[in-house]
């Protein structure tokens, strides 16, 4: 049976929008994630080993949407929606609850733009909601011109091969039916990218991996693929770091080494590996004709941040 919570408040308004994300609002339907991916950065003693098992609905998340969406749209302030930030909005559960069906609802009667970041391939339930966003939505008016829809759709990878992706996301859709579901996005003409995040050092950050990622990112015909690296957190019994390693010592124990190497005490990968890897995807980008941004910043805006979402 899944656990329901009254939320005090569902819109958060970000400080500040972040270049690759565009998030000037999110919004989490669910508290926790039951995906459960070994590296997410939500983990922490709050949700436990089995994320799963914490996982609630929020169910007052409608109403208290339309009533921040009135306010906002009152004052103008529009702005994109990330949905979601800190858990996926298509969740196992979301067949059975609806929650973020029913505020797809809410966002396209104030005619908010939205953004999707999903590890899942149940987004193409609601093509016909988001078609209406797409054609309703009002942008913030420092984006007109540049952002290329009121839709956006992000797929997230670590990996695209299923059985890694099977140990280190364990609840997600596999990575194959993600793809299927991207060239579905496309060919309902929405906007649609990936996160290639996080890509993980030896694993699918090899040359291989990362040519075979690309190509299938390009062959469905997917318009940016934003890249980052691995960052984990947390020493104790379910932090990110401690479940990545257990992981890593099971499946791929002739990397253990190097592991403990780059995270003992560290929580991200070293300088010169995030400059090797800016470098490599920065080629890869431009031979697979895959921009690593949504939108095509002028050049006076400063670089993208890295801070990695869903
Ligand atoms: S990384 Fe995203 S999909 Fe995976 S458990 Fe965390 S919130 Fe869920």
């Amino acid at each position: 049976m899944p656990h329901f919570i009254q939320a005090k408040s569902i819109l958060n308004k970000t400080k500040r929008r972040d270049s690759w994300f565009l998030d000037d609002y999110t919004i989490n339907p669910y508290s926790g994630c039951s995906f459960n991916c070994l590296f997410c950065y939500i983990r922490g003693s709050k949700y436990g080993v089995h994320m799963e098992e914490k996982l609630a609905v929020k169910e007052n998340a409608a109403a208290l949407l339309d009533k921040a969406l009135t306010l906002r749209a009152r004052k103008g302030q529009y702005g994109y929606i990330v949905l979601s930030s800190a858990t996926d909005p298509y969740l196992q559960i979301e067949k059975d609850t609806r929650i973020t069906r029913v505020l797809l609802e809410v966002i396209l009667k104030h005619r908010f733009p939205l953004h999707v970041i999903t590890r899942s391939d149940l987004i193409v339930r609601d093509f016909d909601l988001l078609d209406e966003i797409k054609n309703q939505a009002i942008l913030p008016s420092d984006l007109t011109g540049l952002a290329p829809s009121g839709v956006l759709i992000t797929f997230s990878f670590s990996t695209t091969n299923d059985a890694i992706a099977h140990i280190f996301e364990p609840g997600a859709t596999p990575p194959s039916a993600r793809l299927n579901a991207m060239a579905r996005c496309l060919s309902g003409d929405f906007h649609t990218g990936v996160s290639l995040m996080p890509l993980l050092p030896y694993i699918s950050d090899t040359s291989k991996h990362l040519h075979e990622m690309m190509g299938s990112f390009q062959r469905v015909g997917a318009r940016y693929v934003m890249p980052a690296s691995l960052t984990l957190f947390g020493n104790g019994p379910s932090g990110s770091k401690v479940l990545v390693m257990r992981a890593i010592s099971k499946h791929f124990p002739d990397l253990t080494e190097k592991y403990r190497r780059f995270f003992e005490g560290k929580t991200a990968m070293p300088d010169y590996y995030l400059d090797a890897l800016q470098k490599k995807m920065k080629e890869l980008s431009r031979q697979y004709a895959l921009p690593d941004s949504i939108i095509d910043w002028p050049q006076t805006t400063p670089e993208a941040d890295s801070e990695a979402l869903s």
